[in-house]
C-alpha cells in the first residue's frame, strides 16, 4: 500500500513499505559492532523500536564493514540517557545521544520528522533548515534522508531489513537516487550534491540522471555552503581510502569549481596537466597508506590541492620582483585565506601547508649550513614528501628530489664531505637562494648582482 509521507515543508514523497526478511538479505550480526548491537538490544528490550540506519545498513548489505554504526529509535534523547549511563546528549542543529563503548561511540537519534506544524523546533533559512529538533514517525525519518539507499532500517526485533523509499533495489542496481525531488533536496541542503560524487565514487554506484542533472545550474550554492561542513565533507572524500575516485568524481562532476576554486582554475591552465597529475599521484598515495592503515594527515593533500594556484602566483609575484621569501609567505597566506573562505581548513593544518610551501625554494639551497638545517626542520618530512611529488615539473626539480634522498641515505660527516666540495656563494642574505630557487621560472628584473647557481649536483660530485 502506498501512501505519502511530508518529506520537505510543502512536498510528499510516497512511501511503500517493503520488508525484506531476515533469510533474503546479507546481514549478519557478526559484522555488527559490539556496541552497536548491545544499544539495539536494550533499547528494544525497554520497549522502544531500535533500527541500524543509514550508511551502515548500506555498506553490510554490500558485504563491506562499516566503520560506524547509526542507530534510529522512537526513544527521545533523554529516554536513551536514563538507559544508558555511557550516553551524553550533543548537537544543536539535532540533537543525538552518544552511547559511549571504549573506543567505540554508537549515535542514537530519535526518529526525525519533517512536517512542519509548529509544534517543533524547526528553523528554515532561505530555503536551508538550519535547526532540526521535530520528532516523528520511521517514515518521516525515512523521507528526510538523502538517497534511498541510505534510508535501509535494519531491525533488531526481527532481523529484517526495512524500505520504505525503493532503497534495496537501487542498491542492487547500484544506483544512487535522491528520495524527492533533487532540485528541492539540494537546494535544502547543496552538500547533498558533494556526497552523491563521493559516495557514487566510494561505492562504485552510478548517480541517477535526475540526480546529476541539477549539478550545473545548482553547484554554485556550494560556495555559500558552511565552510565546517565543506572541510568534513573534504576529509571523507580525500583521506578515507576512495581519495583518487572522488577528486576525478569531483572533477568530472564539476562541482570541485565550487568547492575548490583556486584548484580548478589551476587544473585550466597551460601547466594543469602536470598539476593533475600531482594530485592524482598525492591521492593515490594517500589511499594506498589508509589502505595499509598508515596514518595520514589532511595538512599534506591540502597543499597538494593547492599546490598549482601558488605556484602559478608566486611566479607572477617573483617576475614582479618581489623579494624570494616575502612573495611565498604572501602568496601561500593569500590562496589559504581565499580557499579557508570556502573549507574550514583548521589553523593548526593550515600553518602546516604555508610550512610545506615555503620550505620547498630552500630545497634548492645546497650551502652546507643550510642543508643541514633544512634537514633538521620539523616539517622536513612532509616537504620532502611533497618535494617528490613534485618531480613531474620538470627534470630539474626530478633531479633536485634525487639529490635529497641521496644526501639522507648519507651519514652527517659523508654530506659535509661533499657539500664543503660544492662552490659556495659568498652572502647568506636570506634571500640569496631566488636565483636558484627561481630557475625553472620565466626571467624577472633583478635588482641584485646575479650569484652562483647552486645547479643540480649528482652524488659523484
Ligand atoms: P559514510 O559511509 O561516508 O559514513 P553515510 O551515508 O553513513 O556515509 P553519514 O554522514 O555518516 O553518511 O550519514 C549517516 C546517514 O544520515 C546517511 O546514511 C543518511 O541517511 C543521513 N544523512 C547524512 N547526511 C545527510 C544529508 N545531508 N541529508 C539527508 N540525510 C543525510
Ligand atoms: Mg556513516
Amino acid at each position: 500500500m502506498t501512501e505519502t509521507v511530508p518529506s520537505s515543508p510543502g512536498t510528499s514523497v510516497p512511501v511503500n513499505l517493503r520488508i525484506i526478511p531476515r533469510e533474503q538479505h546479507a546481514i549478519s550480526r557478526k559484522n555488527i559492532s559490539a556496541g552497536a548491537l548491545r544499544v539495539l538490544y536494550r533499547l528494544n528490550e525497554a520497549g522502544f523500536s531500535a533500527f541500524l540506519v543509514g550508511g551502515a545498513v548500506r555498506d553490510l548489505l554490500l558485504g563491506g564493514r562499516p566503520k560506524d554504526f547509526d542507530v534510529a529509535t522512537n526513544a527521545t534523547p533523554e529516554d536513551v540517557k536514563r538507559l544508558f549511563r555511557n550516553c551524553r546528549l550533543i548537537g544543536r542543529r539535532f540533537r543525538l545521544a552518544h552511547v559511549v563503548f571504549g573506543n567505540e561511540i554508537v549515535e542514537v537519534a530519535t526518529f526525525r520528522g519533517s512536517s512542519d506544524d509548529g509544534s517543533g523546533d524547526r528553523h528554515v533559512v532561505d530555503g536551508r533548515i538550519v535547526r532540526d529538533n521535530v520528532y516523528g514517525t520511521i517514515e518521516e525519518d525515512a523521507v528526510r534522508r538523502d538517497f534511498t539507499v541510505n534510508a535501509l532500517y535494519y531491525d533488531i526485533a526481527d532481523f529484517s531489513v526495512r524500505d520504505y523509499v525503493g532503497g534495496y533495489e537501487d542498491l542492487m542496481r547500484r544506483e544512487l537516487r535522491l528520495i524527492g525531488d533533487p532540485v528541492q533536496r539540494y537546494r535544502e541542503d547543496p552538500v547533498r550534491m558533494l556526497r552523491a560524487v563521493r559516495l557514487a565514487a566510494k561505492l562504485e554506484f552510478s548517480i541517477a540522471a535526475d540526480a546529476r542533472a541539477p549539478f550545473d545550474d545548482l553547484g554554485e550554492l556550494l560556495l555559500q555552503a558552511p565552510p565546517a561542513r565543506l572541510f568534513d565533507e573534504s576529509l571523507k572524500m580525500f583521506m578515507a581510502g576512495s581519495g583518487l575516485k572522488s577528486f576525478r568524481a569531483l572533477d568530472t562532476s564539476g562541482l570541485l569549481a565550487d568547492v575548490y576554486p583556486l584548484t580548478a582554475r589551476a587544473l585550466a591552465i597551460k601547466s594543469g596537466v602536470t598539476f593533475r597529475a600531482m594530485i592524482e599521484q598525492g591521492m593515490a598515495n594517500t589511499d594506498a597508506r589508509v589502505a595499509e592503515g598508515k596514518p595520514v594527515t589532511p595538512a599534506f593533500l591540502f597543499a597538494i590541492l593547492l599546490w598549482g594556484p601558488v605556484r602559478a602566483q608566486v611566479e607572477k609575484e617573483l617576475a614582479r620582483g618581489t623579494d624570494m621569501n616575502l612573495a611565498w609567505m604572501r602568496i601561500g597566506n593569500l590562496v589559504m585565506n581565499e580557499q579557508s573562505r570556502h573549507v574550514a581548513i583548521p589553523r593548526r593544518f593550515a600553518i602546516a601547508i604555508e610550512e610545506i610551501w615555503s620550505l620547498q625554494p630552500r630545497f634548492e639551497q645546497r650551502q652546507k649550513k643550510r642543508v643541514f638545517r633544512l634537514l633538521a626542520h620539523p616539517r622536513f618530512r612532509a616537504a620532502y614528501d611533497f618535494l617528490l611529488l613534485r618531480g613531474g615539473e620538470g627534470t630539474e626539480i626530478a633531479a633536485l628530489g634525487a639529490w635529497w634522498t641521496q644526501a639522507q641515505a648519507l651519514s652527517h660527516d659523508a654530506l659535509a664531505v661533499q657539500l664543503n666540495a660544492l662552490p659556495t656563494p659568498s652572502s647568506t642574505a636570506m634571500d640569496d637562494a631566488g636565483d636558484v630557487a627561481a630557475a625553472p621560472l620565466p626571467k624577472r628584473p633583478r635588482r641584485r648582482r646575479k650569484r652562483l647557481p647552486a645547479a643540480v649536483h649528482s652524488p659523484s660530485e
